[in-house]
């Protein structure tokens, strides 16, 4: 079954097209890496996906919804819905300065969904457990280093259930020493068959976790495959040549 379907998605800011034609699916309890060089469309694709940005052309379909089809978007009520199934954790965590860890995690429930407080008290602490920081709850994010940051934005965008998780270079802004802890969540997360769309420039990462690696490159889907198809027998020569650079 597809969390996801895309298909011929277009994108322009101004006369610069950023997504030319993209298609893709992600099937559930997959691991989908993302790479490409910077300035291929990664973001703009993610974003568009939770509808952080609005495409000029094309589908997306979340399960049996369309977000967008043909280029005609759903309505309000029914985006709001489709984008609540999808969590997003970004490159520069953006947590809430004023709330703490705790609260980082406890609001979106408690205004989007209204569920009984003691549930949402029950499932954050739980989700702090599980990245490690129960000790950080009461913390606010100003004191943590960027890898715990990010482990609390993790927790927080599963605070929702989400069918499907994206990442945007959630390691990009982290000190290579933090870099792995927050790997290591993610890891555990595939080996927990949770739905995952991963833009990354962790290529180690992306091999050993991704069932499915995609590259892009100037707004378009190269190709995609295994990591092993990918990474040994690359059918396009700028795959191979962005692989040979990264790796
Ligand atoms: P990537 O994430 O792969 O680095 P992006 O999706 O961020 O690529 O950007 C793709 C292209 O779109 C870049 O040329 C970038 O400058 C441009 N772009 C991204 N966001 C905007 C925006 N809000 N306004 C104008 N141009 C943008
Ligand atoms: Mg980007």
């Amino acid at each position: 079954m597809d969390i996801i379907q895309v298909s011929n998605l277009k994108k322009s800011f101004g006369n610069q097209e950023v997504l030319r034609d993209v298609s893709f699916s992600v099937k559930k309890n997959e691991v989908v890496a993302v790479i490409g060089p910077s300035g291929s469309g990664k973001s703009t694709m993610l974003r568009s996906l939770v509808n952080l940005e609005q495409v000029n052309g094309g589908s997306i379909r979340v399960q049996d919804d369309y977000l967008v089809k043909d280029g005609v978007y759903a309505g309000n009520q029914e985006i709001k819905q489709i984008t609540s199934r999808m969590g997003m954790v970004f490159q520069h965590f953006n947590l809430f300065p004023h709330l703490t860890v705790k609260e980082n995690l406890e609001i979106a429930p408690r205004v989007v969904k209204g569920e009984a407080s003691s549930d949402i008290r029950k499932m954050s602490a739980e989700l702090l457990e599980k990245v490690g920081l129960s000790d950080k709850a009461d913390a606010y994010p100003a004191k943590l280093s960027g890898g715990q940051k990010q482990r609390v934005a993790i927790a927080r965008a599963l605070m929702m259930n989400p069918q499907i998780l994206l990442f945007d270079e959630p390691t990009s802004a982290l000190d290579p020493e933090l870099t792995g802890e927050v790997l290591q969540v993610i890891k555990q997360l595939a080996q927990e068959h949770m739905t995952m769309m991963v833009v990354t420039h962790e290529m180690g990462f992306a091999r050993e976790v991704a069932n499915q690696i995609m590259f892009m490159d100037k707004g378009e889907f190269v190709e995609s495959g295994t990591p092993e198809q990918l990474f040994t027998n690359a059918k396009f020569e700028r795959t191979k040549s962005f692989l040979h650079r990264a790796l």
